[in-house]
């Protein structure tokens, strides 16, 4: 496939390529995500990750990582990949790359196939959440591990996710609450999970889930999570910890959970009430504008607005820095 060759069916080829223009217009930051994860883990910071559909989302995502500047994860869930296209997305990361000065790494969210692993892994994904969560251990196990080989044979650098427990589903506002007691990961099943599955990242449920109530959308109610079973799960393991389902979540609990072992922090419902509620106050306020460029710029400013603000708060040592930057000027 022309495509495919044209993105580097190798993707360390593309990543060293675009070191060297970084090196040569004296950027830094453009480690791999192992080295990033790590180091901000050292830091007391996790990564944002947030999911986009359109470039109206990934436009918003990267302006607001340029502008805290911080590495991001963009990441797009099968639903998403099949809209966006999965090898375009990856050209799109790839020119904003070679672009920006600062690290945007590109992850296939949520992924429930073997072929959907290995198309994201050819395309050039940096990783791929695994998710045979729905299944029972054993299966999850075995179908988890065997993903896991097959995109490492493609990509030896690519990290694989893979999640047990429930989480629930759906990016969206739900009208009843998950139950935050309900089939939490144990630390014992756990590190069961990542010494037969050899993941990279685990993926635990620790009071988290997926989309938001609309009390939550409202701001009159939060997340919160279990802090003590995070700080368990990562004593457990020892490998790098994503909270899923972060919209919503109360502030000091993301700091908490920081602190206990989380290393990614994924937000996509909070992105997409922005993206349909300014979407709507745009085209009320233009009534008669048909101009797509006239109509959207709002929506990718009230979007950046929601990253941003996520940016700063995983960046536990960003307020100081500013401060710092601000006063050296
Ligand atoms: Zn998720």
């Amino acid at each position: 496939m022309i495509l495919q060759n044209a993105l580097g069916s190798n993707p360390r080829i593309a990543t060293d390529q675009i070191g060297a223009a970084a090196a040569k217009n004296g950027r830094l930051d453009m480690d791999a995500l192992p080295s990033v994860l790590t180091r901000l883990q050292r830091q007391g910071a996790a990564l944002g990750h947030f999911n986009v559909a359109d470039l109206v989302l990934l436009k918003a995502v990267v302006a607001a990582a340029v502008e805290v500047r911080v590495p991001v994860i963009v990441g797009a869930s099968e639903g998403e990949r099949d809209f966006l296209g999965t090898y375009e997305l990856a050209a799109l990361v790839k020119v904003m790359r070679a672009e920006h000065d600062v690290s945007i790494f590109l992850n296939a969210d949520h992924t429930h196939s073997l072929a959907k692993a290995v198309e994201a892994a050819k395309a050039g994904f940096d990783a791929v959440v695994i998710d045979f969560s729905a299944l029972p251990f054993d299966q999850n196990v075995s179908r988890t591990k065997e993903t896991v080989e097959a995109i490492k044979a493609i990509n030896p650098a690519i990290l694989a996710e893979g999640e047990i427990g429930d989480i629930g589903t759906g990016s969206e506002i739900h009208e009843t609450a998950h139950n935050e007691f309900r089939n939490l990961t144990t630390p014992e099943e756990a590190r069961q999970f990542v010494a037969s599955t050899a993941i990279d990242i685990l993926a635990p449920a620790v009071g988290n889930m997926h989309g938001m109530l609309e009390s939550m959308v409202e701001g009159k109610t939060k997340k919160h999570l279990n802090i003590e079973r995070i700080a368990q799960i990562k004593n457990a393991v020892g490998v790098f910890l994503t909270l899923h389902g972060g919209s919503g979540t109360d502030d000091e609990d993301f700091l908490r959970a920081i602190a206990a072992g989380i290393n990614i922090i994924h937000i996509n419902t909070e992105l997409r009430v922005a993206w349909r509620r300014s979407l709507e106050g745009s085209m009320a306020s233009q009534p008669n504008e048909v101009v797509p460029y006239k109509l959207l710029p709002a929506v990718v400013d009230s979007v950046k607005r929601v990253v941003t603000s996520r940016l700063k708060l995983f960046d536990a040592q960003l307020t100081s820095n500013e401060m710092d930057l601000s006063t050296a000027r």
